[in-house]
């Protein structure tokens, strides 16, 4: 008998045969000569034409609708998305009749809402464009009410509790600030309507509803401290983001040999490869051309989705990539990245890969993150994180640089519970940086220029412009950064902005940037509020700004730190300093529901205390979940396809010693004796392990001092992940001395390398 476990674009279908004995093992091997043979795919690209000419050709853009509105149902659009003005209903119907009769013209036959609902993934359900079939013929309908409101259902999504399921209604509602696109798929096209997802009672049941109103709290508290300091002018602040989003690809033909990687993301298994990043040689290393041409393909999808991809490179770990967008305003670059994830998955299928976003796949190795790059611009287009030539008479930016600093010594342990998941724990803990303690880097030039004006020091911190000497003297002069990177830092300010390092790479940014928004805006207000009672007081309003940006960073350089974030004498230092360090997402969760988080989003309208539980509720069930889902994987990949392999190399050492001493009286066999001693030893580890694991799947987990939820994802954490990981120790043991050939599970070594 034989099944197909792969099938390439090139239709060369991959036969494995059942029934001699190892099947898996030869699975493993024919998965390798299977790569071999793989070559790039041209994909969906014509290079020839200008990415001018493709960039956007998918979406309903300002300039779509420029040439497609009458003029003023387009102004309405243009004073929606530049204002926050609500678009009248009745010019709905315009902007829908528009929008189909584009969609219909590129060749969409149906339409969807297209969501975050609380699972974090994106959501659509597609409505064909069809209405009623008369007399002559079918009847393409889509009016204002189609696309600003979504049919009330979607009862099975995640809610934590806000609604039942008998009162049920969910509602997608249009978002207009980020455009309608066209998803091509290979029989058709679909019309996407970005949407937020609300209940009937107008709680959020989406990610995306609380980021656009932490986006108008943080704009209307950016707009009061500066008009506040005198930059009267401004009536409008955005925030800009640019997720620059790590990922690994594999080949299709490991993947579908390895039920971890294809059910929790990841491997459970495996032992470290002999070659793992040491040699640094992957980093920028000169991109294969089979992966060239997925991420051409990839890319170019993205160029007519309107996704503004720029960068692309080899990262630090063996398979691992990067790709980094231009900025745009938050809520855009947050759709941009759920689309980027979905577009580089569906790609990388086509191309005979599985595009793997899980912030740690291969144990061993590095993890990937999301670096959420954040900044704020006012309607004057200035960028309000700009130190410029003299960041120390840039009372703007101090200003601003303070309330940033601020905000995150205050919310630091809300900061973390944004980016809390079972994946991310794999970097946040100890494992790898950057570190869950949340700190900030600025760079020497800058911490001098805080330095002085905390010690009241005049000093001369401006930009230097210096030159770099590299001592060739044919080569232009490099001019110098005015600080040098950090790389391991959560919070890092690169130049005219901060760098959120520590968000998981498959999360969506959106709650992340609904935290920041939203303790930037309480931090600005505070500055606002002490500015104006202090100049009140003295009358001196310039005198006002300084005493309290100075109050702000004193009272908060605690939080600032340039080193090593990595280091112990880091871990120390910050437990010294008061700073919080919470490993795992157990610890980390509950500040989110804190009195002073409650407090803070329901005063900013960003989430009800409903929603706050809600969330809370739902990421720890979440957490639950994952980690079990791990655990009976582990059970059961240990169980039926490891230890049958052991047991089977056990026995063919024991056969080959028997049979060898009835063959030659009297020989001494002490190695293969060590050898059958050595495996049978870590069998019966490995079968302990499964055991004491099995334990734990039937233990009650409910401590009747904590509320459920909680003590149930403490049992996880602190019970089932290391007994997962005993398993998994064992079997990495028995990986490096059993037969290579009986071996089921595509190694490191090949995974990784091979492709
Ligand atoms: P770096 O090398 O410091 O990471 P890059 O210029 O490569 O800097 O930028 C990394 C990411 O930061 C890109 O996605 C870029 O668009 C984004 N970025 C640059 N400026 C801003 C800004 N003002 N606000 C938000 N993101 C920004
Ligand atoms: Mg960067």
């Amino acid at each position: 008998m034989s099944y197909t476990i792969y099938n390439t674009d090139k239709r060369s279908k991959f036969q494995v045969s059942k029934g001699n004995g190892n099947g898996f093992a030869l699975g493993r091997k024919k998965a390798v000569s299977a790569v071999n043979d793989r070559e790039p795919l041209p994909g969906n690209v014509d290079y020839r034409l200008p990415i001018t000419d493709i960039y956007g050709s998918n979406v309903f853009n300002r300039q779509t609708m420029r040439t497609l509105l009458p003029k003023n149902v387009y102004k309405a659009v243009l004073r929606c998305l530049d204002h926050g003005e609500q678009l009248d209903p009745n010019m709905a119907d315009t902007v829908a009749n528009a929008m189909k009769d584009w969609a219909i013209s590129r060749g969409a036959t149906h339409f969807t809402h297209w969501f975050v609902p609380l699972h974090g993934y994106t959501a659509e359900k597609h409505d064909s464009f069809l209405s009623t079939f008369g007399e002559d013929g079918a009847v393409l309908e889509f009016s204002g009410k189609n696309l600003v409101q979504g049919e009330p259902d979607a009862s099975s999504f995640p809610s934590g509790g806000i609604r039942s399921t008998f009162e049920a209604r969910g509602y997608t509602g249009w978002d207009p600030s980020s455009p309608a696109f066209i998803m091509d798929s290979v029989n058709g096209k679909t019309l996407c309507i970005p949407s937020v997802f609300c209940s009937f009672s107008g709680h959020a049941l989406d990610v995306k509803t609380p980021l656009l109103r932490s986006l108008e709290a943080i704009n209307k508290s950016a707009v009061r401290l500066l008009n506040t300091i005198g930059k009267k002018d401004v009536k409008r602040v955005a925030c800009t983001v640019g997720p620059e989003q790590e990922y690994f690809l594999i080949d299709e033909a490991f993947y579908l040999a390895r039920p971890d990687i294809i059910n929790a993301g990841r491997a459970l298994f495996g032992a470290r490869p002999p070659k793992g990043q040491e040699m640094e040689d992957h980093y920028w290393g000169s991109i294969r051309e089979r992966v060239l041409a997925f991420m051409m393909d990839a890319e170019h999808e993205l160029y007519r989705l309107g996704v503004p991809v720029k960068t692309r490179h080899n990262e630090v770990a063996p398979a691992q990539f990067e790709v980094a967008p231009f900025f745009e305003n938050s809520n855009l670059a947050t759709d941009h990245n759920m689309l980027l994830m979905e577009v580089f998955k569906k790609t990388a299928q086509k191309h005979g890969f599985r595009c793997l976003f899980h912030e740690k796949p291969f144990s061993g190795i590095n993890g990937s993150g999301k670096h959420n790059n954040w900044s704020m611009a006012d309607d004057q287009g200035n960028n309000l994180l700009e130190p410029g030539e003299d960041a120390q008479n840039n009372t703007t930016f101090l200003v601003v640089l303070s309330a940033v600093i601020r905000s995150l010594d205050k919310y630091s342990k809300l900061l973390r519970a944004s980016i809390a998941t079972a994946g991310n724990d794999h970097r946040l803990g100890a494992n790898e940086a950057p570190p869950a303690i949340m700190s900030i880097y600025l760079g020497d030039a800058l911490t001098k220029v805080i330095d002085n004006l905390i010690s009241g020091k005049a000093g001369d911190a401006k930009k230097a412009g210096e030159l770099m000497k590299s001592g060739v003297s044919m080569l232009p002069e490099i001019l110098k950064d005015d600080s040098d990177r950090n790389r391991t830092s959560p919070f890092a300010f690169t130049g005219n902005k901060f760098e959120f390092r520590a968000v998981g790479s498959s999360q969506s940014v959106a709650m992340p940037n609904t935290v920041l928004n939203t303790m930037v805006a309480e931090s600005m207000d505070f500055l606002s509020d002490e500015i104006e009672k202090e100049s009140r007081k003295s009358g001196d309003l310039q005198g006002a700004i300084s005493l309290v940006t100075i109050k702000a960073l004193s009272d908060h350089k605690r939080v600032l730190f340039n080193g090593d974030n990595y280091s112990k004498e880091w871990h120390e230092e910050a437990s010294r300093r008061g700073l919080s360090n919470l490993r795992n997402l157990p610890e980390a969760l509950p500040a989110l529901i804190e009195t002073e988080s409650k407090e803070l989003f329901e005063r900013y309208g960003v989430f009800k205390e409903d929603e706050l539980v809600s969330r809370y509720h739902i990421l720890l069930e979440n957490y639950c979940k994952v980690i079990n889902i791990e655990s009976l994987l582990t059970s059961s990949m240990a169980t039926t396809m490891i230890l049958p392999a052991a047991i089977e190399y056990q026995t063919r050492l024991a056969t080959a010693i028997v049979q060898t001493k009835s063959a030659i009286s009297g020989v001494t066999l002490t190695h293969q004796e060590k050898m059958l001693n050595d495996v049978s030893e870590k069998i019966n580890n490995l079968t302990a392990a499964i055991e004491n694991l099995a334990v734990l799947h039937l233990e009650q987990r409910v401590d009747e001092h904590e509320d459920e939820a909680s003590a149930e994802a403490k049992f996880y954490q602190t019970r089932v992940i290391p007994a997962m990981n005993e398993v998994r120790n064992a079997a990495d043991e028995l990986e490096l001395i059993v037969d290579d050939s009986l071996w089921p599970l595509p190694k490191f070594r090949e995974m990784l390398y091979i492709y």
